[in-house]
């Protein structure tokens, strides 16, 4: 696609607008717009209120003709659901996956971490420091769904296809056939890592290959510029790698940190995932393929997998 990767509203199919935030790294998530006949449907708020209110004064031209009559939050991170208390009266749709995990990560939480003293804080104000999370009232959906279903907006048929649990509990795909156009959520990170918080990578896996199989031009990433099916495709590709190396270590008995040494290394050293930003995600990635593959491993828990990316990354400054 020939869409420029810039900040703001861009139209990317007949009354499809993406929301970019470049550059597309830890919580500068995208979201969506669909027009339709005297409504429109949001899909996706951003990671706190003042971010949130700029997309929406910057979509107002276009919502004061078609008012957002429907929100759909793509899954529980907060960058796709902490500005929802600023929708008005629009109805929000998730699937019962999200809805649940949503209520289990507050926004008052991430504002504990991000306000924390010494090395844990000093670690997530690296990550999340640039984002306000004090005193965000977290609104959860009105409405939920398993599976599939269809939504009406303004005359133009949305389809939500849940593919998750893959990046998180409930992941779901916003398919506009009659643009031939998709938003992904966190299911594509363009010029980034994907991060499998969730899994098993198979439903990750089959989540693109699903897309790969539909009609669509238009690709518009959780994270990253917009794109078309080579975007799927690389996403796949890195994610099969990583399945593929991650389990055959764990089959030979090799320690989970440092299987994730070893493929973040061989990353390092390939032309097509070697660029990716954030590849110390490697970590919760490898992480999650031995939890899936053996009921019994501990996984580390949230303030050691962010230690752990973190280490790569600094040990990659070299690179
Ligand atoms: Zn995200």
């Amino acid at each position: 696609m020939s869409e420029p990767y810039s900040q703001g509203l861009h139209e990317v199919a007949d009354g499809c607008h993406a929301y970019l935030q470049a550059n597309g790294s830890w919580g500068w998530s995208n979201a969506g717009l669909v027009v339709g006949d005297g409504a429109s449907l949001l899909v996706d708020t951003l990671f706190d209120l003042r971010l949130t209110q700029r997309m929406l004064d910057a979509m107002s031209s276009i919502t004061l003709a078609s008012p957002i009559a429907q929100v759909v939050n793509t899954h529980a991170n907060g960058d796709h659901c902490f500005g929802n208390v600023l929708v008005g009266d629009a109805e929000i749709i998730a699937t019962s996956a999200t809805a649940h995990e949503m209520a289990e990560v507050p926004p008052s939480l991430l504002a504990g971490l991000n306000s924390a003293p010494g090395e844990v804080g000093d670690m997530f104000r690296s990550f999340f420091g640039e984002f306000h999370f004090d005193g965000i009232e977290l609104r959860l959906p009105d409405r939920t769904f398993d599976g599939r279903t269809d939504l009406e907006v303004g005359g133009r048929l949305v389809e939500l296809i849940e593919v998750g649990p893959a990046h998180t509990q409930g992941d779901t795909l916003a398919y506009l056939p009659d643009a031939k156009t998709i938003f992904t959520g966190d299911i594509l990170f363009i010029g980034g890592t994907p991060i499998v918080w969730a899994g098993p990578l198979s439903n990750w896996i089959a989540a693109c290959d699903l897309m790969l199989g539909m009609d669509v031009d238009v690709v518009v990433p959780g994270h990253g510029p917009v794109t078309d099916k080579t975007g799927v495709a690389s996403v796949r590709d890195y994610l099969a790698f990583v399945d593929d190396e991650a389990g055959r270590r764990q089959a030979a008995g090799v320690d989970a940190w440092e299987a994730t040494r070893e493929i973040a290394a061989e990353i390092s050293a390939r032309a097509d995932f070697g660029s990716l930003g954030e590849f110390g995600r490697i970590a919760v990635n490898v992480d999650t393929v031995y939890r899936h593959l053996d009921p019994a491993y501990t996984s580390l828990g949230i303030v050691e997998q962010f230690k752990r990316m973190a280490e790569l990354e600094a040990g990659d400054s070299l690179r």
